[in-house]
């Protein structure tokens, strides 16, 4: 994909008071609300320590979560000020502004000195935002000199401050999101070969442009997770209670017989992990074949799926992961997303993971250093493997 939008490296960004759109929607305790991940906020910090070093002054402007235009104090952005401040270490204290454009945060954006940061309140209690309100945008375009996009995890949305804004302003992509761009657009156009596409998680619908688009570019396609079961199902095979899209049927049918004709190969699971029910207590078992018996649900890939797919991932030059191979977040049924993460850690190959349930498995087995790229976008990763137009990067000016 040819990407020949500008980035801060195109520019002269000295000394300029830039409004930089960042995604620091991270996920929080649902009772504490202290912050649980905090590597959105991480990916950002050599964005901002690129555009301190050369005297700018920081406007930080983000969402967090789905306030739906009102102010909600549970989705503050506050505590995220304090990690921020954190991550950027001794004498970067970002200060919080709890208003987002009115009086007070365009005059404490207009004294902002050289190497100061300030992050506005979450930009989603403003109803303009997520209708793109020109309005909003014109607000926010004048607290700066310079608009930076940052926010890979929300580019797949035109809104007020990811899209509107850039019409009011030069508008220049971030190194994040210029780092996405390139791991994920390297994958779709000129990707080493073997090239294995791993597809899980819970849900075929979300996942049907990808495979579309990647079945010419990939060599072999790995389907596990709770998706695996309308493609087995498709294939006539029996999947007790499993999950399974009735009305993708017949896709998944178009998708096999479009691989087979490709000469490409999709492999689904040869075994499983099975329980009666998701409830807690319910004892899984292994079913060696690929039917499932009535009244078993399919909850992970079983040993001699891992066995095939990790060959798979062994031989590959370039592996994209996104979604799980079975409900990780419960330790008896992880076995399958484990084995998984492990091969591409292994791999001598560029391995990228999409999603975030994905991207939560790799951190939480202590592997994110082993993988050659962690997307910090799920939506945007696959809107854009989808081959789709992404509006918050089409909005930044051309080269
Ligand atoms: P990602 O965020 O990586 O794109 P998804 O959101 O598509 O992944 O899917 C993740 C969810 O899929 C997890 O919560 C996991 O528990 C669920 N899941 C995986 N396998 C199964 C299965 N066999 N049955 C039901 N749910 C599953
Ligand atoms: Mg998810």
């Amino acid at each position: 994909m040819n990407y020949n939008k500008k980035t801060i490296e195109d520019i002269d960004v000295t000394g300029k008071r830039i409004l930089m759109r960042v995604d620091f929607n991270v996920p929080r305790d649902k009772t504490t609300g202290a912050i649980t991940d905090d590597r959105r906020i991480a990916e950002t910090v050599p964005t901002i320590r690129y555009l301190l070093d050369r005297n700018a002054a920081l406007i930080l402007c983000s969402h967090m979560g789905r306030p739906k235009g009102q102010r909600k104090e549970e989705l503050s952005l506050l505590p995220v000020a304090a990690r921020l401040s954190k991550l950027l270490g001794a004498g970067h204290e970002v200060t919080f502004c709890s208003d987002i454009v009115g009086e007070e945060a365009k005059s404490k954006a207009a004294a902002l000195k050289p190497g100061d940061v300030m992050l506005l309140e979450n930009i989603r209690f403003l109803p303009g935002e997520e209708k793109n309100d020109p309005e909003l945008a014109r607000e926010l375009a004048s607290m700066a000199e310079l608009y930076v996009n940052d926010a890979f995890g929300t580019a797949h949305r035109a809104h007020a401050s990811t899209a509107g804004v850039a019409k009011y302003l030069p508008a220049v992509s971030g190194l994040l999101l210029a780092r996405e761009l390139k791991a994920l657009g390297g994958v779709l156009t000129d990707p080493a070969h073997p090239f294995v596409v791993i597809l899980g998680g819970a849900k075929v619908s979300d996942k049907l442009g990808v495979i579309n688009n990647l079945l010419d570019k990939a060599d072999t396609l790995l389907i596990g997770g709770g998706m695996a079961y309308t493609f087995l199902r498709a294939a006539g095979c029996g999947i007790g209670s499993s999950l399974c899209e009735e009305d993708r049927l017949d896709y998944a049918g178009e998708m096999m017989d479009k691989a087979a004709s490709l000469g490409k190969r999709i492999l689904l699971p040869i075994d499983h992990v099975c329980a009666e029910s998701l409830e807690e207590g319910a004892s899984p078992v292994t079913i060696p074949g690929e039917t499932i018996p009535e009244g078993l649900m399919g909850l992970d890939i079983g040993p001699k799926t891992c066995e095939m797919f990790t060959k798979c991932i062994a031989e590959a030059k370039t592996v994209l992961w996104n979604g799980p191979m079975g409900v990780f977040e419960n330790p008896t049924l992880a076995a399958g997303t484990l084995a998984v993460a492990q091969a591409l850690a292994e791999a001598d190959a560029t391995t990228i993971i999409g999603g975030g349930d994905s991207a939560a498995a790799v951190n939480q087995m202590g592997l994110a250093d082993k993988m050659s790229h962690i997307s910090t976008g799920g939506g945007a990763s696959l809107e854009y493997l989808e081959g789709k137009e992404l509006p918050g990067v089409a909005a930044a000016d051309d080269k």
